[in-house]
């Protein structure tokens, strides 16, 4: 008898998506690898710093109908989600709130009418509720007296990055995926596998030309006492910032958007303006002491669309995630998977194929041939007698 030595899928990129990824397949009964150039903990993914909100409606001011419809989808399937986790991961759909100060009023207008012009009327309705100065305060009594009007979307959510990324470590291990954790993978030298998916994130750029990272810097600071219950966002022309309140009197307060893939530390002239943004919104952070200042970069696509890539042969790619990862990641990788397990048991072979499942799936947006980077075999021989 002839048994492969072959895991059904390699994972290679261990950052959000991949994990997902890996930890959904496996839990369909798959024999999965992952291979991850960082630690379990993520530290190397943009996953790692970002802020985790879950705010289609507040998003729709920057993105297209596609990402809203996406990130609607997601936020009814995190807490199915994250059930299944043998970890706890804080999560909460207590909604996001837009402030702007008074000298700003000009870009109140401006952001309702892109959400008019870019969500779906289901998310618009009771999802925009516009609030005067006492209402601010009754609904984020910290912030009582500091602003005169200000926009609730109550059904927004957000949860903690770092929580999500260690329970689904712990997810891969009770279900068995075959981690590599510190293993680097190059393209002429993939693992061997069945079917490779390749969640590498910017990670991804010597075969995907086209993807390009836009940086992001984020402050991480703990300040007791404040006690907001929700992201706040608060609209300015030059420092458009959120500051997203996790468990334990923690804030994430982000974030910076800069064209180019640069992994350096933080800027000054950046942590001058998250910084003075925050203690603008609420005096107090001028006490909270920082705990990190760090920056990554989004991986992005030039339509800043996420995409599903097949290569007509073995290899999916997921990518472009953009800064919409943890918004839209459920239904991106669900696709994935769905799309992967097909690959596997042959239900997609050739382009007619393809064609048919990318008419009938859900999000038939996500889905591309790309024939371009079809490479000669390059994974080692892995069939084990027995
Ligand atoms: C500052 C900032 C704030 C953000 N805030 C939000 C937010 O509030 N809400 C939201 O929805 N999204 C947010 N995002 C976006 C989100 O973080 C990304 O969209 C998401 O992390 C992309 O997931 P990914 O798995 O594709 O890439 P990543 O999370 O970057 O993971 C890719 C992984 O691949 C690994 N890798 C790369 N090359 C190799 C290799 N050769 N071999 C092995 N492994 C490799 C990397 O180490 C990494 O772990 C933010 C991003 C940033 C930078």
């Amino acid at each position: 008898m002839t048994i492969s030595a072959q895991p059904d899928f390699a994972v290679i990129g261990g950052g959000l998506c991949g994990r997902l990824v890996a930890w959904q397949l496996a839990g369909d009964g798959h024999r999965v690898a992952l291979y991850e150039r960082g630690d379990v903990s993520g530290s190397q993914a943009a996953a790692w710093v970002a802020a985790a909100m879950l705010a289609p409606l507040a998003e729709a001011a920057s993105a297209e109908l596609l990402i809203t419809r996406l990130g609607a989808a997601s936020l009814e399937t995190w807490p199915t989600l994250l059930d299944q986790l043998p970890e706890r991961v804080f999560f909460q759909r207590n909604g996001s709130l837009i402030v702007w100060h008074h000298s700003d009023r000009a870009e109140a207008p401006l952001f309702e009418r892109r959400l008019r012009a870019n969500a779906p009327a289901e998310l618009l309705d009771g999802g925009l509720v516009a609030l005067a100065g006492a209402q601010v305060g009754a609904a984020e009594p910290a912030l009582g007296g500091r602003f005169n009007q200000g926009w609730l979307l109550p059904h927004e959510g957000q949860l903690d990055n770092r929580q999500l990324l260690a329970a689904l470590a712990a997810g891969l291990a009770a279900r068995g995926v075959e981690t590599h954790w510190n293993t680097s993978v190059d393209d002429n030298a993939l693992p061997a596998a069945r079917i490779t998916i390749d969640c590498r994130g910017l990670g991804a750029k010597p075969v995907m030309p086209t993807l390009r990272g836009i940086r992001g810097e984020v402050a991480r600071v703990h300040a007791p006492g404040i006690g907001l219950t929700r992201p706040v966002r608060l609209l300015h022309p030059r420092y458009p910032l959120y500051i997203a309140p996790k468990e334990n009197d923690l804030y994430v307060i982000g974030a910076t958007e800069v064209e180019g893939e640069d992994m350096s530390p933080v800027s000054v002239r950046s942590a001058l303006e998250l910084l003075s943004a925050a203690f603008s919104v609420h005096p107090a952070f001028g006490e909270a002491r920082i705990l990190e200042l760090n920056s990554q970069c989004r991986p992005t696509l030039p339509d800043h669309r996420p995409a599903l890539m097949w290569d007509g042969a073995s290899t999916l790619r997921v990518n472009g995630l953009y800064r919409h990862g943890y918004m839209i990641v459920p239904e991106v990788a669900g696709e994935a998977v769905r799309f992967a397990s097909a690959l596997l048991d042959g239900r997609v072979a050739d382009e007619d194929a393809f064609a048919d499942w990318r008419n009938n799936a859900r999000w038939r947006e996500l889905f591309q041939l790309d024939r371009g980077h079809i490479r000669g075999d390059a994974r080692p021989a892995a069939t084990l007698n027995v």
